[in-house]
């Protein structure tokens, strides 16, 4: 008889297995059980929603359970998969509404049960008015607090990109905005020199900055009324957790899949785990990193669908391979974009590479035409093979194409000498003749 492919998890990786797996086997049927309400949603648009560019968070929904119906995916919603038997390929998944539990064979399963937000183990954490950014619920609850004009001190606790876009949200919304973290940078994931330098643009639009701080319990009687650190007391209305996700891997049975130290599933090029028929993709997997040249955990949506849609290929029997990420990402700091592709240099010294950094600051384009910016960009390349290992900027909206042409380099695992020499686009409205991307690899020494 059909086959079927199970997929546990419906957003980005679950959606993007299924529907391939759909599309290149007809015969395939296709079942996907999600916990929540949506399926198939960009989470990367809940800040901006927040921010109030979009009407309803809904919005964000990229197609309907009823689209994915009717090419064949059957999609269950508030259904949660609670135990896995690899051996005689069941799962057993649980109706949350009415409470019912079912059996339901599979022949491939796609493991997709993505993240949940790290929550501090401190006082407080339940009181109303403190909530993490994940799920569209997620974000109407937290709008409902940016929309009650009682709400006017927001505290942001964690300062990776979530935070920082949600600071952008805030202000947007006319609050006043704190942002509480222990590092002594925010997007920490960058070099001192960005994380600083974002620091400032978030300072220089009214953010009051606490690094090096830790925050220690939330109080208050009804609803969070204050935020007390190791340095101090503020006043909160509402408080925003993001200090980082933990994989959606503990319904799994012990001892079976290999993983990574935080419970991500262990993937290879075919986003396959180490048992047949088990597949992992997006925020509850590993995955190759193409310059640290071994498996790792770096959640984003980018590298979500791609295991997704690797998964459902090779399910459907036209497996083709994903050579692994970069772990470039971008985000908007207020009006400034700050972006990194392969490793910084913190982690180029803790992988005891060989290696040489160069930062150079430059015209984002010609000074004949008006409105030019500057970009600040930052080369990692091995000090002997002198390979790009990274690379940081920073600078107005058009660093972003920059940041992708370091990436595209850094794929192809050009030298600084064969970047400073690709033949980039110029007219004066867009760049300078040499770009520069280009002055930062000639100043390679
Ligand atoms: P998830 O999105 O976590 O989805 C997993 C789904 O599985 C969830 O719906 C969950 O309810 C469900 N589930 C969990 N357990 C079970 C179970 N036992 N049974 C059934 N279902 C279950 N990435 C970028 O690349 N760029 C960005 O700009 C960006 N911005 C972001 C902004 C925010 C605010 C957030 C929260 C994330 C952002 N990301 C961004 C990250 C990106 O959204 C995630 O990497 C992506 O959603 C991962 O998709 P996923 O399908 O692997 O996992």
């Amino acid at each position: 008889g059909n086959e079927t492919l199970v997929v546990a998890g419906g957003v980005a990786a679950g959606m993007s297995a299924a529907a391939k797996a759909k599309r290149e086997n007809q015969n395939l049927t296709v079942r996907v059980y999600e916990r929540g309400p949506h399926v198939a949603y960009g989470q990367c648009g809940l800040p901006y929603y927040l921010a109030g560019h979009l009407e309803r968070a809904e919005e964000l929904v990229v197609r309907q359970p009823a689209v994915f119906r009717e090419q064949g995916v059957a999609v269950h919603l508030f259904h949660e998969a609670l135990e896995l038997d690899t051996k005689n390929q069941r799962i057993v998944v649980a109706n949350r509404i009415s409470g019912r539990q079912e059996k339901v064979a599979y022949d491939h399963l796609v493991i997709a049960t993505g993240a949940d937000p790290v929550m501090p183990a401190m006082p407080g954490t339940h009181l109303p008015g403190v909530l993490p950014l994940k799920t569209i619920p997620d974000a109407e609850a937290i709008q409902q607090f940016l929309s009650d004009p009682q709400v006017k001190q927001v505290v942001l606790v964690g300062g990776g990109y979530i935070n920082v876009e949600m600071a952008e949200a805030a202000l947007a919304r006319g609050k006043k905005v704190r942002l509480i973290q222990r590092p002594g940078q925010v997007l920490n994931h960058m070099d001192e020199d960005f994380g600083k330098a974002a620091g400032e643009v978030l300072e220089r639009h009214g953010v009051r900055l606490h690094l090096k701080e830790t925050v220690q319990a939330l109080e208050g009687t009804t609803r969070v009324s204050q935020v007390v650190t190791d340095q101090g007391t503020y006043p909160a209305d509402l408080v925003i957790i993001a200090l980082g996700v933990r994989p959606n891997t503990r319904w799994l049975p012990a001892n079976e899949f290999h993983q990574l130290s935080n419970g991500a599933l262990v993937t290879d090029a075919f986003s396959r785990t180490n048992r047949d028929h088990h597949f992992a993709a997006g925020d509850c997997a590993g995955v190759y990193h193409r310059i640290r040249k071994e498996q790792v955990y770096l959640p984003l949506g980018t590298t979500a669908n791609k295991q997704g849609m690797i998964a459902g290929a090779c399910i459907a029997g036209k497996p083709q391979p994903f050579g692994g990420i970069l772990g470039t990402a971008i985000v908007k700091v207020m009006d400034r974009t700050f972006g990194k592709t392969g490793i910084s240099e913190k982690e180029a010294r803790a992988l005891h590479l060989p290696f040489e950094t160069v930062t150079v600051t430059g015209a984002s384009h010609a000074g004949s035409y008006p409105g030019a910016g500057k970009i600040t960009i930052k080369l990692i390349y091995h000090q002997h093979y002198r390979t790009l290992l990274g690379a940081q900027l920073r600078g107005p909206v058009e660093g972003a194409k920059r940041l992708d042409v370091l990436a595209v380099a850094l794929q192809q695992e050009m030298t600084v000498e064969e970047l400073a020499m690709t033949d980039l686009s110029y007219a004066p409205p867009y760049a300078t003749v040499w770009d520069v991307v280009q002055v930062a690899a000639r100043a390679a020494k």
